[in-house]
Protein backbone atom coordinates (compact mmCIF):
# COMPACT_ATOMS: atom_id res chain seq x y z
CA UNK A 1 0.00 0.00 0.00
CA UNK A 2 1.07 3.43 -0.92
CA UNK A 3 0.93 6.22 1.82
CA UNK A 4 2.55 8.66 -0.14
CA UNK A 5 0.65 12.03 0.26
CA UNK A 6 0.64 15.31 -1.87
CA UNK A 7 -1.65 18.37 -1.76
CA UNK A 8 -4.54 17.25 -3.33
CA UNK A 9 -4.41 13.63 -3.33
CA UNK A 10 -6.43 11.07 -3.38
CA UNK A 11 -6.07 7.59 -1.30
CA UNK A 12 -8.30 5.33 -2.99
CA UNK A 13 -8.75 2.70 -0.44
CA UNK A 14 -11.54 2.63 1.88
CA UNK A 15 -11.62 4.29 4.43
CA UNK A 16 -11.45 1.53 7.69
CA UNK A 17 -10.50 4.16 10.46
CA UNK A 18 -12.39 5.96 12.56
CA UNK A 19 -14.21 8.69 11.40
CA UNK A 20 -14.10 12.34 12.34
CA UNK A 21 -16.25 13.69 14.34
CA UNK A 22 -17.99 16.82 12.71
CA UNK A 23 -20.50 18.48 14.16
CA UNK A 24 -21.96 21.93 13.57
CA UNK A 25 -19.43 23.44 15.87
CA UNK A 26 -17.02 22.48 13.93
CA UNK A 27 -18.10 21.75 10.28
CA UNK A 28 -16.84 25.04 8.59
CA UNK A 29 -13.39 23.49 9.89
CA UNK A 30 -13.98 20.34 7.52
CA UNK A 31 -15.64 22.22 4.46
CA UNK A 32 -12.13 24.45 4.74
CA UNK A 33 -10.23 21.28 4.35
CA UNK A 34 -12.44 20.61 1.21
CA UNK A 35 -11.51 23.36 0.17
CA UNK A 36 -7.60 22.84 1.04
CA UNK A 37 -7.39 25.81 3.51
CA UNK A 38 -6.19 24.82 6.79
CA UNK A 39 -8.74 27.53 8.78
CA UNK A 40 -8.27 28.83 12.63
CA UNK A 41 -10.91 30.75 14.78
CA UNK A 42 -9.90 33.66 14.30
CA UNK A 43 -10.55 37.14 16.41
CA UNK A 44 -11.93 40.07 14.19
CA UNK A 45 -11.23 42.73 17.20
CA UNK A 46 -7.11 41.56 17.60
CA UNK A 47 -6.56 39.19 14.77
CA UNK A 48 -5.65 36.17 17.74
CA UNK A 49 -6.30 33.15 15.96
CA UNK A 50 -7.48 29.32 17.54
CA UNK A 51 -7.71 25.86 17.02
CA UNK A 52 -10.11 24.36 17.68
CA UNK A 53 -12.65 26.63 17.80
CA UNK A 54 -13.26 28.85 21.33
CA UNK A 55 -13.25 32.17 22.99
CA UNK A 56 -10.92 34.95 22.05
CA UNK A 57 -9.23 35.38 25.35
CA UNK A 58 -8.32 38.74 25.01
CA UNK A 59 -12.05 40.30 24.72
CA UNK A 60 -15.52 40.17 25.14
CA UNK A 61 -17.11 37.69 22.97
CA UNK A 62 -20.55 38.18 23.41
CA UNK A 63 -23.51 37.56 21.97
CA UNK A 64 -22.19 34.53 20.62
CA UNK A 65 -18.75 35.24 19.61
CA UNK A 66 -20.23 37.57 17.02
CA UNK A 67 -16.79 38.76 17.00
CA UNK A 68 -14.99 35.71 15.90
CA UNK A 69 -14.93 34.07 12.41
CA UNK A 70 -12.92 31.05 10.39
CA UNK A 71 -9.72 32.44 8.48
CA UNK A 72 -7.26 31.26 6.40
CA UNK A 73 -3.84 30.14 8.38
CA UNK A 74 -0.69 29.70 6.22
CA UNK A 75 -0.71 26.16 6.75
CA UNK A 76 3.01 26.24 8.12
CA UNK A 77 4.68 25.76 11.35
CA UNK A 78 7.00 23.82 13.10
CA UNK A 79 7.17 20.62 14.78
CA UNK A 80 6.55 21.49 18.72
CA UNK A 81 6.65 17.27 19.65
CA UNK A 82 6.80 14.01 17.96
CA UNK A 83 6.74 10.24 18.44
CA UNK A 84 6.92 7.17 16.58
CA UNK A 85 4.11 4.74 16.46
CA UNK A 86 4.93 1.05 15.87
CA UNK A 87 1.89 -0.75 16.95
CA UNK A 88 -1.31 -0.42 15.52
CA UNK A 89 -4.31 0.42 18.47
CA UNK A 90 -7.10 0.14 15.84
CA UNK A 91 -6.94 -2.54 12.75
CA UNK A 92 -7.10 0.47 10.36
CA UNK A 93 -4.06 1.54 11.19
CA UNK A 94 -1.82 -2.12 11.00
CA UNK A 95 -0.70 -0.98 7.13
CA UNK A 96 0.71 2.43 8.44
CA UNK A 97 3.13 1.59 11.37
CA UNK A 98 5.12 2.68 11.43
CA UNK A 99 4.13 6.24 11.72
CA UNK A 100 4.90 9.78 13.30
CA UNK A 101 2.33 11.49 15.08
CA UNK A 102 3.47 15.47 15.80
CA UNK A 103 2.26 18.45 17.17
CA UNK A 104 2.59 20.88 15.02
CA UNK A 105 2.70 24.77 16.32
CA UNK A 106 1.14 26.37 13.36
CA UNK A 107 2.95 30.09 12.46
CA UNK A 108 0.09 31.99 13.88
CA UNK A 109 0.30 30.15 17.25
CA UNK A 110 -1.91 27.32 17.54
CA UNK A 111 -1.05 23.95 18.54
CA UNK A 112 -2.75 20.71 15.76
CA UNK A 113 -2.09 17.25 15.70
CA UNK A 114 -1.40 14.95 13.05
CA UNK A 115 0.70 13.00 11.33
CA UNK A 116 4.02 13.55 9.31
CA UNK A 117 3.67 12.30 5.72
CA UNK A 118 6.70 11.34 3.38
CA UNK A 119 10.35 11.80 4.12
CA UNK A 120 9.93 11.15 7.77
CA UNK A 121 12.20 12.85 10.16
CA UNK A 122 15.44 11.17 11.27
CA UNK A 123 15.61 11.97 14.82
CA UNK A 124 12.74 12.17 17.09
CA UNK A 125 14.10 14.64 19.22
CA UNK A 126 14.52 17.38 16.86
CA UNK A 127 11.93 19.50 17.28
CA UNK A 128 11.05 22.87 15.80
CA UNK A 129 11.35 21.10 11.46
CA UNK A 130 9.28 23.36 9.96
CA UNK A 131 6.58 21.75 8.19
CA UNK A 132 3.26 22.55 5.88
CA UNK A 133 0.10 21.22 5.95
CA UNK A 134 -1.02 18.57 2.46
CA UNK A 135 -4.43 17.98 2.11
CA UNK A 136 -5.67 14.08 1.37
CA UNK A 137 -8.82 14.09 0.20
CA UNK A 138 -11.17 11.06 0.63
CA UNK A 139 -14.04 12.23 -1.40
CA UNK A 140 -16.20 8.95 -1.09
CA UNK A 141 -16.45 9.64 2.59
CA UNK A 142 -17.02 13.03 1.99
CA UNK A 143 -13.59 14.76 4.15
CA UNK A 144 -10.16 15.49 3.34
CA UNK A 145 -7.56 15.45 6.45
CA UNK A 146 -4.99 17.80 7.05
CA UNK A 147 -1.69 16.05 7.14
CA UNK A 148 1.49 18.02 7.22
CA UNK A 149 5.19 17.27 5.69
CA UNK A 150 8.68 18.59 6.13
CA UNK A 151 10.13 21.08 4.48
CA UNK A 152 13.28 21.01 3.07
CA UNK A 153 15.83 23.22 4.65
ZN1 LIG B 1 -9.48 39.18 20.45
Amino acid sequence: MTTQTTPGSVRPEAWNKPLPSIDPDNEAFWEGLRDHELLLWTCNQCGEQYWPKCYCVKHENEPFASNMAWKASSGQGKIFAMNRHHWAFHPGFKEDVPYTYAIVELDEGPLISSTIVGEQPADLMDVGLPVRVVYEDHAAEGFTLPRFELIAQ
